[in-house]
Protein backbone atom coordinates (compact mmCIF):
# COMPACT_ATOMS: atom_id res chain seq x y z
CA UNK A 1 0.00 0.00 0.00
CA UNK A 2 0.97 3.62 -0.87
CA UNK A 3 2.09 5.35 1.97
CA UNK A 4 3.64 8.93 2.99
CA UNK A 5 5.61 9.35 6.09
CA UNK A 6 4.96 12.59 8.18
CA UNK A 7 6.77 13.48 11.49
CA UNK A 8 7.50 9.35 11.73
CA UNK A 9 3.97 8.70 11.29
CA UNK A 10 2.74 6.57 8.03
CA UNK A 11 -0.14 7.42 6.50
CA UNK A 12 -1.89 5.83 3.98
CA UNK A 13 -2.53 7.71 0.39
CA UNK A 14 -6.02 5.53 -0.03
CA UNK A 15 -9.15 7.94 -1.05
CA UNK A 16 -12.28 7.47 1.23
CA UNK A 17 -13.54 4.68 -1.48
CA UNK A 18 -10.14 2.65 -1.47
CA UNK A 19 -9.91 2.64 2.04
CA UNK A 20 -13.81 1.10 2.22
CA UNK A 21 -12.74 -1.50 -0.09
CA UNK A 22 -9.55 -2.42 2.01
CA UNK A 23 -11.75 -2.73 5.28
CA UNK A 24 -14.33 -4.46 2.90
CA UNK A 25 -11.53 -7.39 2.18
CA UNK A 26 -10.61 -7.31 5.97
CA UNK A 27 -13.94 -8.27 7.14
CA UNK A 28 -14.38 -10.85 4.20
CA UNK A 29 -10.91 -12.51 5.59
CA UNK A 30 -11.12 -14.74 8.60
CA UNK A 31 -8.56 -12.79 10.26
CA UNK A 32 -9.66 -13.41 14.31
CA UNK A 33 -7.02 -10.75 15.26
CA UNK A 34 -8.28 -6.90 14.89
CA UNK A 35 -7.10 -4.92 11.94
CA UNK A 36 -6.08 -1.42 14.09
CA UNK A 37 -7.44 1.87 12.04
CA UNK A 38 -6.49 5.04 13.40
CA UNK A 39 -7.54 7.92 11.58
CA UNK A 40 -4.83 10.76 12.64
CA UNK A 41 -4.66 14.21 13.06
CA UNK A 42 -1.82 16.81 13.89
CA UNK A 43 -2.25 16.35 17.67
CA UNK A 44 -1.95 12.08 17.00
CA UNK A 45 1.33 13.04 15.35
CA UNK A 46 2.50 15.66 17.69
CA UNK A 47 2.09 12.98 20.35
CA UNK A 48 3.65 10.62 18.29
CA UNK A 49 7.18 12.69 18.25
CA UNK A 50 6.89 13.28 21.66
CA UNK A 51 6.07 9.99 23.01
CA UNK A 52 7.41 6.56 22.90
CA UNK A 53 4.16 4.68 23.91
CA UNK A 54 1.91 6.73 21.35
CA UNK A 55 5.04 5.91 18.38
CA UNK A 56 4.68 2.37 18.93
CA UNK A 57 1.26 2.27 18.72
CA UNK A 58 1.26 4.24 15.06
CA UNK A 59 4.24 2.34 14.62
CA UNK A 60 1.90 -0.99 14.87
CA UNK A 61 -1.26 0.49 13.52
CA UNK A 62 -2.52 -1.32 9.88
CA UNK A 63 -4.20 1.65 8.52
CA UNK A 64 -3.35 5.29 9.83
CA UNK A 65 -5.81 7.56 7.80
CA UNK A 66 -5.41 11.40 7.16
CA UNK A 67 -7.99 12.90 9.35
CA UNK A 68 -7.33 16.72 9.33
CA UNK A 69 -6.86 19.31 6.30
CA UNK A 70 -3.49 19.78 8.33
CA UNK A 71 -2.20 16.07 7.78
CA UNK A 72 -2.86 16.57 3.79
CA UNK A 73 -1.37 19.97 3.92
CA UNK A 74 1.99 18.47 5.30
CA UNK A 75 1.73 15.68 2.57
CA UNK A 76 1.67 18.34 0.05
CA UNK A 77 4.96 20.25 1.31
CA UNK A 78 6.32 16.92 0.86
CA UNK A 79 5.86 16.43 -3.11
CA UNK A 80 3.81 13.46 -2.03
CA UNK A 81 -0.11 14.36 -1.61
CA UNK A 82 -2.26 11.64 -0.27
CA UNK A 83 -5.38 10.88 -1.56
CA UNK A 84 -7.90 13.11 0.38
CA UNK A 85 -8.75 13.98 3.99
CA UNK A 86 -10.09 10.88 5.58
CA UNK A 87 -11.66 11.62 8.57
CA UNK A 88 -12.58 9.41 11.25
CA UNK A 89 -16.78 10.63 11.01
CA UNK A 90 -16.70 9.96 7.14
CA UNK A 91 -15.15 6.84 7.56
CA UNK A 92 -17.52 5.84 10.07
CA UNK A 93 -20.76 6.53 8.27
CA UNK A 94 -19.30 4.99 5.32
CA UNK A 95 -18.32 1.85 6.84
CA UNK A 96 -22.04 1.92 8.32
CA UNK A 97 -23.15 2.00 4.83
CA UNK A 98 -21.14 -0.40 3.89
CA UNK A 99 -21.92 -2.96 6.64
CA UNK A 100 -25.46 -1.93 5.68
CA UNK A 101 -25.16 -3.36 2.35
CA UNK A 102 -23.42 -6.30 3.22
CA UNK A 103 -24.92 -7.02 6.68
CA UNK A 104 -22.00 -6.98 9.22
CA UNK A 105 -21.80 -6.66 12.37
CA UNK A 106 -20.61 -4.08 14.99
CA UNK A 107 -20.54 -2.97 18.12
CA UNK A 108 -20.24 0.36 19.65
CA UNK A 109 -17.79 0.97 22.74
CA UNK A 110 -17.85 4.06 24.44
CA UNK A 111 -19.02 7.96 25.11
CA UNK A 112 -22.14 8.13 27.97
CA UNK A 113 -24.46 5.59 28.45
CA UNK A 114 -26.87 7.95 27.07
CA UNK A 115 -25.51 8.91 24.15
CA UNK A 116 -24.37 5.36 23.37
CA UNK A 117 -27.93 4.07 23.76
CA UNK A 118 -29.20 7.22 21.68
CA UNK A 119 -26.26 6.86 19.18
CA UNK A 120 -27.17 2.97 18.48
CA UNK A 121 -30.88 3.35 18.64
CA UNK A 122 -30.29 6.13 15.33
CA UNK A 123 -27.76 4.03 13.43
CA UNK A 124 -30.64 0.70 13.81
CA UNK A 125 -33.07 3.26 12.21
CA UNK A 126 -30.85 4.29 9.81
CA UNK A 127 -29.54 0.93 8.86
CA UNK A 128 -31.72 -1.71 9.65
CA UNK A 129 -29.43 -3.99 7.43
CA UNK A 130 -26.61 -4.27 9.79
CA UNK A 131 -26.23 -5.67 12.95
CA UNK A 132 -25.50 -4.62 16.18
CA UNK A 133 -23.73 -7.31 17.93
CA UNK A 134 -23.48 -5.11 21.23
CA UNK A 135 -22.40 -1.67 22.47
CA UNK A 136 -21.14 -0.49 25.62
CA UNK A 137 -20.27 2.93 27.59
CA UNK A 138 -16.79 4.20 27.53
CA UNK A 139 -16.20 4.62 31.70
CA UNK A 140 -15.59 0.78 32.38
CA UNK A 141 -12.61 1.15 34.25
CA UNK A 142 -12.41 -1.93 37.07
CA UNK A 143 -15.05 -3.58 34.32
CA UNK A 144 -12.66 -4.22 31.61
CA UNK A 145 -12.53 -8.20 31.85
CA UNK A 146 -16.01 -8.46 31.57
CA UNK A 147 -16.05 -6.10 28.84
CA UNK A 148 -13.74 -7.64 26.91
CA UNK A 149 -15.60 -10.89 27.30
CA UNK A 150 -18.94 -9.35 26.22
CA UNK A 151 -17.46 -7.92 23.10
CA UNK A 152 -15.64 -11.23 22.14
CA UNK A 153 -19.13 -13.01 22.73
CA UNK A 154 -20.69 -10.64 20.22
CA UNK A 155 -17.95 -11.04 17.82
CA UNK A 156 -18.47 -8.33 15.90
CA UNK A 157 -16.90 -7.66 12.48
CA UNK A 158 -16.23 -3.96 13.32
CA UNK A 159 -15.27 -2.87 17.09
CA UNK A 160 -16.28 1.03 16.97
CA UNK A 161 -14.40 3.24 19.89
CA UNK A 162 -15.17 6.17 20.68
CA UNK A 163 -13.04 6.97 23.99
CA UNK A 164 -11.51 9.99 22.60
CA UNK A 165 -7.83 10.23 21.05
CA UNK A 166 -5.46 9.62 21.77
CA UNK A 167 -7.07 6.64 24.75
CA UNK A 168 -8.51 5.20 22.07
CA UNK A 169 -5.67 4.57 20.39
CA UNK A 170 -3.93 3.09 23.72
CA UNK A 171 -7.24 0.96 24.68
CA UNK A 172 -7.07 -1.26 21.31
CA UNK A 173 -3.45 -1.14 21.70
CA UNK A 174 -3.10 -2.62 24.68
CA UNK A 175 -6.03 -5.30 23.67
CA UNK A 176 -5.47 -5.88 20.34
CA UNK A 177 -4.43 -9.41 21.66
CA UNK A 178 -7.30 -10.34 23.54
CA UNK A 179 -10.17 -9.13 21.11
CA UNK A 180 -11.66 -11.15 18.78
CA UNK A 181 -13.11 -8.82 15.83
CA UNK A 182 -12.12 -7.92 11.86
CA UNK A 183 -11.64 -4.56 12.42
CA UNK A 184 -10.92 -1.93 15.42
CA UNK A 185 -11.33 1.97 14.88
CA UNK A 186 -11.37 4.48 16.98
CA UNK A 187 -13.74 7.76 16.04
CA UNK A 188 -13.33 9.73 18.50
CA UNK A 189 -16.55 12.03 19.50
CA UNK A 190 -18.06 10.64 16.44
CA UNK A 191 -21.01 8.71 18.74
CA UNK A 192 -21.98 11.79 20.58
CA UNK A 193 -22.82 13.52 16.83
CA UNK A 194 -24.44 10.78 15.89
CA UNK A 195 -26.31 10.95 19.08
CA UNK A 196 -26.80 15.04 18.20
CA UNK A 197 -24.92 15.59 21.56
CA UNK A 198 -22.40 17.57 20.01
CA UNK A 199 -22.40 19.11 16.29
CA UNK A 200 -20.26 18.46 13.54
CA UNK A 201 -19.17 21.84 11.67
CA UNK A 202 -21.34 22.48 8.81
CA UNK A 203 -20.47 21.64 5.87
CA UNK A 204 -19.60 25.23 4.71
CA UNK A 205 -16.88 25.04 7.13
CA UNK A 206 -16.00 21.86 6.47
CA UNK A 207 -15.30 23.15 2.68
CA UNK A 208 -13.07 26.38 4.11
CA UNK A 209 -11.30 23.63 6.09
CA UNK A 210 -11.74 25.62 9.16
CA UNK A 211 -13.51 22.22 11.14
CA UNK A 212 -11.02 23.00 13.73
CA UNK A 213 -11.83 26.63 14.00
CA UNK A 214 -15.58 25.63 14.43
CA UNK A 215 -14.49 22.99 17.07
CA UNK A 216 -12.48 25.46 19.10
CA UNK A 217 -15.30 28.27 19.32
CA UNK A 218 -18.12 25.28 19.81
CA UNK A 219 -16.26 23.70 22.06
CA UNK A 220 -13.16 26.42 23.83
CA UNK A 221 -12.05 23.47 26.19
CA UNK A 222 -10.31 22.15 23.58
CA UNK A 223 -7.48 25.27 22.81
CA UNK A 224 -4.93 23.20 24.84
CA UNK A 225 -5.49 20.37 22.66
CA UNK A 226 -5.66 22.53 19.82
CA UNK A 227 -2.25 23.86 20.49
CA UNK A 228 -0.62 20.83 18.67
CA UNK A 229 -1.99 22.46 15.45
CA UNK A 230 0.99 25.21 15.03
CA UNK A 231 3.20 23.09 16.50
CA UNK A 232 2.73 20.33 13.94
CA UNK A 233 2.99 22.96 10.75
CA UNK A 234 6.30 24.34 12.25
CA UNK A 235 7.76 20.97 12.51
CA UNK A 236 6.08 19.25 9.35
CA UNK A 237 7.16 22.47 7.73
CA UNK A 238 10.56 21.58 8.34
CA UNK A 239 10.82 18.27 7.99
CA UNK A 240 9.81 18.88 3.91
CA UNK A 241 12.12 21.64 3.64
CA UNK A 242 15.06 19.23 4.99
CA UNK A 243 14.12 16.21 2.48
N1 LIG B 1 -14.97 9.11 26.66
C1 LIG B 1 -15.25 7.82 27.06
N2 LIG B 1 -14.56 7.28 28.09
C2 LIG B 1 -13.56 7.95 28.75
C3 LIG B 1 -13.27 9.27 28.31
C4 LIG B 1 -13.98 9.82 27.25
O1 LIG B 1 -16.13 7.17 26.49
O2 LIG B 1 -12.97 7.40 29.67
C5 LIG B 1 -15.74 9.67 25.54
C6 LIG B 1 -16.38 11.00 25.81
O3 LIG B 1 -17.61 10.81 26.47
C7 LIG B 1 -16.57 11.53 24.39
C8 LIG B 1 -15.39 10.93 23.63
O4 LIG B 1 -14.86 9.91 24.47
O5 LIG B 1 -17.75 10.99 23.83
C9 LIG B 1 -14.28 11.94 23.34
O6 LIG B 1 -14.70 12.81 22.42
P1 LIG B 1 -13.72 13.92 21.82
O7 LIG B 1 -14.57 14.82 20.99
O8 LIG B 1 -12.88 14.52 22.89
O9 LIG B 1 -12.78 13.01 20.92
P2 LIG B 1 -11.91 13.41 19.66
O10 LIG B 1 -12.83 13.26 18.49
O11 LIG B 1 -11.43 14.80 19.84
O12 LIG B 1 -10.84 12.38 19.71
Amino acid sequence: MKRVTILGVSFSKLNMEETLNKLTNVVASDSNKPYHVITANPEIVVGADQDPDLKQITDQADLITPDGIGIVIASRWQGDPVAERVAGYDLLLNLLERGNELGWSFFFLGTSEEANQEATAIIHERYPNLIIAGRHHGFFKDKEAELIEQINEARPDVLVVALGAPRQEQWIFKQKENLHTKIAIGVGGSLDVIAGKVKRAPIFWQKLNLEWFYRLVMQPTRWKRQLALPKFAIKAYFEAKRK
